[in-house]
């Protein structure tokens, strides 16, 4: 077990944590990045990204992430495995103890924890993942451009991404678990509107299948009722829109959070209700949810934590 102190902590090795470690080392913070259990963040369980700039020709995650953490590492960011366990920002300096039992003593923090997307805990949701299966219509409606897809949620989220996926898609289906919609009247006016999109209300799926790819969804109609019809479904794309779950259990009690869980910053700046903690990336963003948004909030937290400490 030992004391490391550090200018400025990094929880975090996604595109936030990252970026931010590039800009604090830039900024001869010489800052220590935690990257938790998932190094290189959600990035890391997709296939292909096509939309980061840079990349005329689209990039696999994981080499994405990994030059990320090359290029934070080039100028001297010290990035550790293993997670955070606890944090203290009662006092400056903020304490962090990671799981191994050594303690972070750091003058500035910032969070990049990221967040989980909600999936239905379908056997074959993991078989076809980047296969058919996912939770992201703006990362890869793309993909299916013609093609038939289904989007599961009846919030505004799913019929945002049913909008979005009916412009690329020949056909989308909104699987909706209740008989109406949850998503706000505009929105179900647009959807109802769309000549592609097919509403299914009282459905909920009972499993995926395919040989190598997802060609469809087992679905139940009236479930446990006296009509209950149960039906296959074909399609090529399934996606969960369903809501995400930001990771801050860690937080909770410490920074000011949104009823969602997401951190409060006191936008456009990365400040937290804590003065010397900053918050990037997905976890305090439930809007942008996209790598390219991580990164640049991950330089805004740099930014605001060098100013921040310039000023002690
Ligand atoms: C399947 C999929 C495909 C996607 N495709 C695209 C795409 O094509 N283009 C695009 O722009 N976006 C895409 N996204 C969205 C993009 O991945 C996210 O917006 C982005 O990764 C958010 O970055 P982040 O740094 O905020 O968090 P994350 O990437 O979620 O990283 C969070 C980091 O925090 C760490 N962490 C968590 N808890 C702790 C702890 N206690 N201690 C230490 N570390 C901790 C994790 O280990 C991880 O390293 C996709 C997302 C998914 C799930």
């Amino acid at each position: 077990m030992s004391n490391i102190i550090t200018r400025c902590a990094i929880i975090g090795g996604g595109p936030a944590g990252y970026t931010a470690a590039i800009y604090a080392s830039r900024a001869g913070l010489a800052p220590l990045l935690v990257q938790g259990m998932q190094p290189g963040g959600q990035l890391t369980t997709t296939t292909e990204v096509e939309n980061f700039p840079g990349y005329p020709q689209g990039v696999s995650g994981t080499e994405m992430m990994e030059e990320f953490r090359m290029q934070a590492e080039r100028f001297g960011a010290d990035i550790r495995t293993g997670a955070v366990a606890s944090v203290d920002f009662t006092s400056r300096p903020f304490r962090l103890e990671l799981e191994s039992g050594d303690v972070v003593v750091a003058d500035s923090v910032i969070v990049a924890t990221g967040a989980k997307a909600s999936y239905l805990g379908l056997p074959d949701e993991e078989k076809f993942m980047g296969l058919g299966v996912s939770a992201c219509a703006t990362c890869d409606g793309f993909f299916y451009r013609n093609r038939r897809v289904a989007v599961v949620g009846g919030g505004d989220t799913a019929c945002e991404e049913a909008l979005y996926l009916s412009t690329l898609a020949k056909q989308v289906f909104l699987i909706v678990r209740k008989p109406f919609l949850r998503a706000s009247k505009v929105m179900q006016q647009r959807v109802f509107e769309r000549e592609n999109i097919q509403v299914l209300f009282n459905t909920n799926t009972l499993g995926l299948f395919g040989e190598e790819v997802l060609e469809g969804a087992r679905l139940v109609e009236f479930k446990g009722e006296a009509n209950e019809r149960v039906y296959d479904l074909d399609i090529d794309g399934f996606f969960l829109a369903i809501g995400h779950k930001p990771n801050t259990d860690l937080f909770r009690d410490k920074l000011a959070l949104d009823a969602a869980g997401y951190i409060v910053v006191d936008s456009p700046s990365t400040r937290t209700s804590v003065e010397g903690v900053f918050a990037a990336g997905d976890v305090a963003d439930p809007n942008y949810m996209q790598a390219v948004n991580a990164a640049a909030s991950g330089c805004r937290a740099a930014m605001d934590a060098d100013r921040f400490l310039q000023q002690q």
